[in-house]
């Protein structure tokens, strides 16, 4: 057992409102600069959509993540000299129409333009040539399904959907969405590290956030290309990789990343888990339907007096074990199972889970009366407006059983909460859906807590930070503001 520590995340999708303060506050922190106009390290997507960058998910276009090989796995498309032949022209490497020309407004027009009879405008002028553009995509183009049909029906998620299926989903009637979040998943088997000629990238010992060593990237980009979330971007004015640094010098100062700060649906958690290094190899080559399953199993016991002793053999600190007992992220993704991995298929071993959203309500008109009993209003899991069968393209590998088992545990919780608070349900309905997934009441009540009422420091927890091994925030971060943001520095040569 070599029992590691990282940083995880789960976004409960449920209380995402697709309001984007996230992704403003990301690219006010990190983002706002030459040549990281388009970047977007926190992005939220309307799914269904194609997203951003376009088609992300396809890697028949664009080779990102691993391929199963044997019991084991090799890059798809973007090894060291695979990516290499590619390097005058690299056929799978996302071009700017992908993701989309940043723009901004001649402001200044709408002060200095001569009277007339119209109104002055701000035309939209491109951030990367100044020209005067029409703008024809961007980051977040088919928001609350604008534009759909032309997105939503290409997203590749509808491919094990029956044509009567994805019709379905479009009917006005039936029309429904949720938003998706997404950032790096600092993942434990991380594509891009593994892609790198130059041996920039690299995944940290304390916490398992994945970084780009400025001074070493040589912009091959092939961690554009094997990344399969395509979460790391290529900096046209500095010429090197960047990437989602999971506001690192504020995780060192027990602060969480700007977008879990500033989430205003509250959807976000971090915490620490503990996890076997020596398994992500073979778990990683495992069959698709089993994915989830094995991937859990990395996760380890924070208890478990086993695992605490490996821990502090490998030089976990106390402080780091302790959190990770406390860690939310630990409770919804193993004690209670309410949380998936987004494409656990790449085979990267992403530490970003999701809980996905339940049923919208749903209510019909039957003669002529507007009819929301409760039966009616939620119906079953399989009576569900989004199909299983998509959310299980998303978040299980097309296994559509441990969406189900989700979804029926997050009814139960649903179900019991409303018995205690509006009392119009029958016990025998309620006990059923919670016989059905095992569970008590206090572990409704607790869920719902943690789910409703969590407070910050429930939501986030974060080890005390080391000052011997955060070389980093013995640097004034400031001060590097307006260069390639904060904490991308010469020193220190971590990861060398
Ligand atoms: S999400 Fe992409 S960029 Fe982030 S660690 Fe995983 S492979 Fe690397
Ligand atoms: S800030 Fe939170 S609620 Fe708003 S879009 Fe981002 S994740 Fe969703």
């Amino acid at each position: 057992m070599d029992v590691r520590s990282q940083v995880a995340m789960v976004f409960h999708l449920d209380k995402c409102i697709g309001c984007h303060t996230c992704s403003i506050a990301c690219k006010n922190i990190w983002t706002d600069r030459k040549g990281a106009e388009y970047m977007w390290w926190n992005n939220v997507e309307t799914k269904p959509g194609t997203g951003y960058p376009t088609k992300w998910e396809d890697q028949e276009i664009y080779k990102g993540g691993w391929e199963k090989n044997g019991d084991s796995v090799s890059l798809k498309g973007a090894g060291r000299l695979r990516g290499l032949k590619n390097i005058f022209h690299n056929p799978h490497m996302p071009v700017l129409d992908d993701y989309y020309e940043p723009w901004t407004y001649k402001y200044q027009d709408l002060f200095n333009a001569p009277e007339g009879n119209d109104q002055p405008t701000a035309r939209p002028v491109s951030l990367v040539t100044g020209e005067t553009i029409d703008v024809k995509s961007g980051p977040n183009w088919d928001d609350d399904l604008g534009g759909s049909p032309d997105y939503g029906r290409q997203d590749v998620n509808l491919k094990d959907l029956s044509p009567a299926e994805r019709e379905a989903m479009f009917q006005l009637e039936r029309m429904t969405f949720h938003y998706l979040p997404r950032i790096c998943n600092h993942c434990l088997n991380p594509a891009c590290v593994a892609s790198c000629p130059s041996g920039a990238l690299y995944k940290r010992g304390e916490d398992g956030v994945v970084l780009i060593n400025q001074d070493r990237c040589r912009a091959w980009r092939m961690c554009v290309t094997a990344c399969p979330y395509k979460k790391s971007y290529y900096n046209w004015n500095t010429g090197k990789s960047e990437k989602c640094v999971l506001c690192y010098p504020r995780l060192e100062s027990g602060q969480a990343p700007a977008c879990f700060h500033s989430c205003v649906g509250r959807i976000r958690y971090l915490g620490v888990l503990l996890y076997d290094a020596s398994r992500i190899e073979k778990i990683a080559g495992a069959d698709d339907k089993e994915l989830v399953d094995r991937q859990l199993e990395i996760y380890l016991d924070p208890f478990d007096p086993e695992v605490i002793k490996a821990a502090k053999a490998n030089g976990v600190a106390d402080s780091t074990i302790e959190a990770a007992q406390k860690s939310p992220v630990y409770k919804f993704l193993k004690v209670w199972k309410l949380a998936l991995p987004l494409h656990p298929e790449f085979r990267t071993l992403p530490n970003l889970f999701y809980v996905p959203a339940l049923l919208p309500g749903m209510a019909q008109v039957a003669d002529g009366v507007y009819d929301s009993t409760t039966q009616s209003l939620w119906g079953g899991i399989e009576q569900s407006r989004l199909p299983i069968k998509y959310l299980a393209s998303l978040f299980s590998a097309g296994n559509t059983g441990k969406v189900v088992e989700v979804m029926k545990r997050l009814m139960a919780v649903r179900l019991h909460r409303r018995g205690e608070t509006v009392g119009d349900l029958s016990k025998e309905e309620i006990g059923a859906a919670m016989k059905e997934v095992n569970m008590d009441g206090e572990t409704a009540d607790a869920i719902f807590r943690l789910t409703a009422l969590a407070s910050f420091d429930e939501r986030f927890v974060i080890p005390a930070a080391h000052r011997e091994e955060s070389i980093e925030m013995l640097e004034n971060t400031a001060d590097y503001k307006g260069e390639t943001g904060f904490g991308f520095r010469q020193r220190p040569a971590r990861g060398l």
